[in-house]
């Protein structure tokens, strides 16, 4: 039986059929999911609605919406290997990754947000009439729909859940069709916290049911993480229907900056573990690399090494550090960019093929003598591809870093402060990394530049994207 939606309270069985989920390391079917009917997603967001203003979620304390917050992450604490064994066989990443990145990022989002509920402050302003008190106060944006990608399920799905439920406001969640289950599993933990019904909703199924709720009249704010390309689609949606409020976490190519002075070893192990984490299934992955041309081939050199000494096998195994792409049609678009690379004239220094076997494995590859056009510099591609070139000077590789539609994130490796400090002013990205490699925080704002988004996650930054601000206006001298 396929699994079941969560609507006001209740596991339903969804009425638009279902679609299997996949282990990507062995290709075999984990489980069929249920997919949403109109009708579902109609109930769902009805159902948030009804919830935003009923007694036992609208009333409550401070302290109490704070404390079912608090219990939620510390469900997650106690299922936590659990959660990571569900992670890496829906997702394919590394056990290490789901345990240290996934679950513990996900409790720590939820802990963090719960800690903001009783310090939601307003602030009272010197307006200029007499005898007004004037004064904000933050209230929930109303029903909001979370709708996330499929490389970190869990995490990124507490980015939003988490500052949502703080914020006082109700949710439809909908999962990545290709990786859902620890999402089902989090809002059985949600309902066990005690969250009341209709607060937390969950509608799965593919990009359709994505679509259904970013054009649904009665959702206030769409928060969004996944490509660029369907980010535009559900601005395009939210336009059309109510003009909803947009949170937008989009694609992105990050450059690296490998400067003349730059700790070449040092450069290799942070972009090594910045470009092949979960495969290089990440948002904020680099994969230009400008090296300075004095230590290019330094760089490709121990770069390919690294590379090849990296063990592939399934995320189950402990000893793995790079699992397999997320499915085959993944596998194949990114296969597909690599073919034009070579086409195109880069050169292959290491990789560039599918490994044989069941699983979705791609071995990680590099590619130097890259020049600025070609597809691999430009496309985001969402695996272990890295492409090198080189500058001569920092002018020149500021704005070649910056020539792109994108603008998530950067990172620069230099010991000079000045060097280090220009390319921080000049980037145009959402973050610049200088001597580390791009790994987000919950308290530090996150998001992009550009067609890498709109708005920030984490941090008092997401406060923002899920409230509207009052004004009051109190004249007292009638
Ligand atoms: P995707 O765009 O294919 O899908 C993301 C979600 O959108 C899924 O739940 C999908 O079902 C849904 N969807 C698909 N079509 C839709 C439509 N027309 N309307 C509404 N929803 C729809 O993205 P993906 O392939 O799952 O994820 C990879 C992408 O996510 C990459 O581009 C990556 O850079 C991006 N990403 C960004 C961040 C960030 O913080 N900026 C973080 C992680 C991933």
């Amino acid at each position: 039986m396929a699994t079941r939606l969560f609507v006001d309270g209740q596991w339903t069985e969804a009425g638009g059929g279902a679609l299997p989920t996949h282990d990507p390391a062995t290709g075999q079917v984990i489980e069929e999911v249920g997919t949403a009917s109109q009708a579902d997603v109609d109930a769902a967001v009805a159902a948030a609605r009804r919830a935003l203003s009923v007694p036992e979620w609208a009333g409550l304390l401070p302290v109490e919406r704070a404390a079912l917050l608090f219990r939620l992450a510390r469900l997650v604490d106690e299922h936590h290997e659990e959660l990571a064994l569900l992670e890496t066989r829906d997702q394919g990443q590394p056990i290490g990754v789901s345990r240290q990145v996934s679950v513990t990022g996900a409790a720590e989002h939820l802990r963090y947000f719960a800690g903001w509920v009783t310090k939601l402050q307003g602030t009272t302003n010197p307006v200029s009439f007499p005898d007004t008190l004037h004064y904000t106060r933050r209230e929930p944006v109303g029903v909001n729909a979370l709708i996330t990608p499929w490389n970190f399920p869990l995490m990124i799905l507490t980015w939003k859940l988490a500052p949502a439920l703080a914020t006082g406001n109700t949710v439809v969640i909908k999962p990545s069709e290709v990786t859902p289950l620890t999402s089902i599993r989090l809002v059985e933990l949600a309902q066990e916290a005690g969250f009341p019904a209709g607060v937390v909703n969950l509608v799965t199924g593919d990009g359709s049911v994505g679509a259904m709720l970013s054009a649904h009249p009665d959702v206030d704010h769409v928060s969004y993480t996944g490509s660029t390309a369907v980010g535009k689609l559900i601005t395009a949606a939210g336009a059309a229907s109510n003009l909803k409020r947009l949170t937008l976490e989009l694609g992105g190519k990050a450059p690296s900056i490998i400067a003349a002075d730059a700790d070449i070893d040092a450069a290799v192990a942070g972009n090594l573990a910045g470009a092949t984490l979960n495969t290089g299934q990440v948002c904020a992955a680099c994969t230009r690399f400008y090296v300075d041309r004095k230590r290019e081939q330094e760089f490709v050199e121990k770069m390919a090494r690294g590379l090849d000494s990296l063990r592939l096998g399934p995320g189950s195994d402990e000893a793995t550090q790079l699992g397999p792409l997320v499915s085959q049609k993944h596998r194949e678009y990114v296969d597909s960019l690599v073919t034009t690379g070579e086409d195109e004239g880069a050169e292959l220094v290491t990789g560039g093929r599918p490994v044989d076997g069941d699983g979705f494995f791609y071995a990680p590859t590099l590619f130097a003598g890259v020049t600025d056009g070609m597809a691999i510099m430009r496309e985001e591609i969402f695996g272990p591809v890295l492409a090198v070139t080189s500058y001569d000077d920092e002018d020149e590789v500021l704005s070649r870093a910056n020539d792109t539609e994108y603008g998530l994130a950067a990172t620069v490796w230099t010991h000079d402060i000045r060097t280090a400090q220009r390319y921080a002013d000049g980037i145009r990205a959402g973050a610049v990394f200088v001597n580390m490699p791009p790994i987000p925080d919950m308290a530090a704002p996150w998001g992009g530049y550009k067609a890498s988004g709109w708005g920030r996650e984490m941090g008092p930054w997401a406060l923002d994207a899920y409230t509207e601000i009052k004004s009051v206006w109190m004249h007292y001298g009638y």
